[in-house]
């Protein structure tokens, strides 16, 4: 779940593990570890906190830590999951001689049975955690080979993991192995880079490779050599990274978060690019795998997605059934396998994950295909498992999120679905002119973003006018709905601000019985269908004696009657108001946060990407 450097070369190992957590850090972790293997034997450091807390104690105690001989190093971030964040649990874990090193990201399920049998076998363990029992298999069944010691160990896993091993007793070998929890090689000149997310490899190349589940790989300076985990060996393709280290720094921004906020219009201008087709008034989107026929012949389509990107998929919801008269669910991806998702021929099924990586979204695709649907996925990161096993989709190419709260994924995300209901709607209901409407407001959208952002100062000093509050209400309707959820989602990540996000009119069926003075309510009542019924909703919040910031649509003049605050966004079409929406509550949740002197990119719990169930 969080973050794994691995490094073998003449390099300064230990700098450049570091500087990889570093690069990683934005992934959220409590502690943090590193390992050496070299002719001077294994030399581990571990500390609770940020990669600061480790350096400095690397400093400390090793103070000649840059002038390792070449070897092999290992370094983790960790997101405790067993076991409570204290050093002893922080990674890489050893077995009980010191002969292998391993850091694993993800959740071993069987370890309770595979470590009570290892203890009977004389094992000693020193953590709590499921990883341990990792380096003592590795040891168990150690016959002079890594690879073959690694693997028979990997087969007796059952559960999810990215992990990366090193031997005193081979100093110039790195193994790295995957099942369910990303793994990365860099392919350099003469030393060789792993780590499970490319921001740590790509200041020293852009040319990786992604490990598919159960694969093998044994790393020197020199080579790579990638097995199956049954010996066999495979050959991955080499991907480009198409974006810079520096798109992952803060570039003068006070937070990542912020940062990518305004980037928007910039990231939305990258994910239409090239996708918009004046003539035939429809959008572009070869990476859907799906000829002129499978757009009129689908007959049903679910989404499967999580948190912020199961928002985008409800707004996807009234996309395709609005535009496209295609009947359509969304369902939280964690579910969809546990039920009976009823897939018939026609059926299309969208994942959509940021990472990529998403454990539920992914377990939500493999079941899709094993019922026989077509999956398209919506990823931002390219090459990222669920883009892989989906094999048909939309890249956002929005460039790195690090920010944990997630912001200019979310309207590419709805921007790319708006453009998928755009396609099937032209294949079977929507009008030449109405499909150059939707061409034409979607070319806007970068521009309206940026008016939005312009009034920043604007909404940080709403912001800090309610950033005491304990408790907020974000209500909406139809479009607006699943904006009300994100921009409540945004508040409780960032700011630690209970927020329920509601449809208005659902208000009345029980949680109006919470309103009262200390009780804000953040009403989207912008000029769409529907807004004449949020009126009246916004009187029962304030009949209540709740304080009301009205998202209104710039020159609505009779907003100020009914709301406490208003923060006023540019006019735009139904599909659209809700993106230019939750950007101006993105916005309220930075400055709340910062107000509150929160921890903006790396919130207390949460992790970017979810690789754990
Ligand atoms: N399950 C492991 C632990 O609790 C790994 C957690 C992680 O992915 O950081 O130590």
């Amino acid at each position: 779940m969080c973050g794994i450097v691995g490094y073998v070369g003449n390099g300064p190992i230990v700098s450049i593990l570091t500087d990889g957590l570093k690069r990683l850090e934005y992934r959220g972790y409590d502690s943090a570890g590193i390992a050496v293997a070299s002719e001077n034997g294994l030399r581990v450091e571990k500390a609770v906190g940020k990669v600061k807390s480790l350096e400095a104690k690397i400093h400390a105690d090793w103070p000649d830590f840059d002038s390792v001989p070449h070897g092999a190093g290992i370094a983790h971030t960790r997101w405790a999951t067993h076991g409570a964040p204290l050093e002893k649990n922080a990674h890489p874990h050893l077995d009980e001689k010191g002969r292998f090193a391993v850091v694993h990201n993800g959740i071993i399920e069987n370890y309770s049975s595979l470590r009570a049998n290892l203890i009977r076998k004389g094992h000693v363990f020193s953590s709590e955690t499921d990883t341990e029992v990792i380096p003592h298999l590795i040891e168990e069944c150690f016959e002079g080979d890594l690879v073959k010691a690694v693997t028979a160990a990997l087969k007796q896993l059952e559960g999810t993991f990215g992990i990366a091993v090193v031997s005193p007793q081979f100093p110039d070998r790195l193994v790295v192995a995957r099942r369910g929890s990303p793994i990365v090689v860099g392919v350099c000149d003469n030393e060789a880079v792993v780590a499970s997310d490319v921001s740590a490899i790509i200041s020293h190349t852009k040319q990786v490779i992604y490990l598919n589940d159960n694969d093998i790989a044994l790393i020197t300076k020199d080579s790579i050599d990638l097995r199956n985990i049954d010996n066999v060996p495979v050959t991955r393709e080499i991907s480009h990274i198409d974006w810079d280290a520096g798109a992952a720094e803060k570039s003068g921004y006070e937070h990542f978060m912020l940062k990518e906020i305004w980037e928007q219009p910039l990231s939305l201008a990258n994910t239409l690019r090239g996708r918009l087709d004046e003539n035939g008034a429809t959008a572009v989107l070869n990476g859907l795998n799906l000829g002129p026929k499978d757009f009129a012949s689908t007959s049903r389509i679910l989404i499967a997605a999580c948190g912020t990107s199961l928002h985008a998929g409800m707004l996807g919801d009234y996309f395709f059934e609005d535009l496209a008269d295609l009947p359509t669910e969304f369902e939280q991806a964690a579910e969809f396998r546990y039920r009976n998702p009823i897939i018939q021929p026609g059926s299309l099924v969208v994942a959509i994950s940021q990472s990529g990586e998403t454990a539920d979204t992914l377990a939500a695709v493999r079941e899709a295909a094993r019922k026989g649907a077509s999956v398209a996925a919506i990823c931002n990161v390219v090459g990222s498992t669920i883009a892989r096993e989906s094999g048909a989709g939309i890249y956002l190419h929005a460039g790195p999120e690090i920010g944990v709260a997630s912001t200019k994924a979310f309207s590419c995300q709805v921007a790319a679905l708006l453009m998928m209901a755009l396609k099937f709607g032209r294949a079977r209901r929507l009008s030449r002119e109405e499909g150059l409407e939707i061409i034409d407001e979607l070319k806007k959208l970068p521009d309206k973003i940026s008016q939005v952002l312009a009034s920043s100062s604007h909404i940080e000093a709403v912001a800090e006018k309610y950033a005491c509050a304990e408790n907020f209400f974000y209500i909406g309707r139809g479009y607006l709905y699943p904006a009300a959820l994100e921009g409540a989602l945004k508040l409780k990540e960032i700011s630690y601000i209970h927020a329920e996000g509601y449809h208005a009119a659902e208000l009345k069926h029980g949680p109006i019985a919470l309103l009262e003075e200390k009780v804000p309510v953040l009403a989207l009542a912008c000029e769409i269908p529907g807004k004449d019924k949020m009126i009246g909703n916004i009187q029962e919040c304030r009949a209540r004696k709740s304080p009301v910031i009205a998202v209104s649509t710039i020159g609505d003049k009779e907003m100020a009657e009914h709301a406490d605050d208003i923060i006023s966004i540019p006019q735009a079409s139904p599909y659209l108001t809700p993106i230019l929406a939750v950007v101006a509550m993105q916005l309220f949740a930075y400055y709340v946060a910062k107000k509150r002197n929160c921890a903006i990119d790396q919130p207390r719990n949460l992790a970017k990407s979810v690789t754990v169930e």
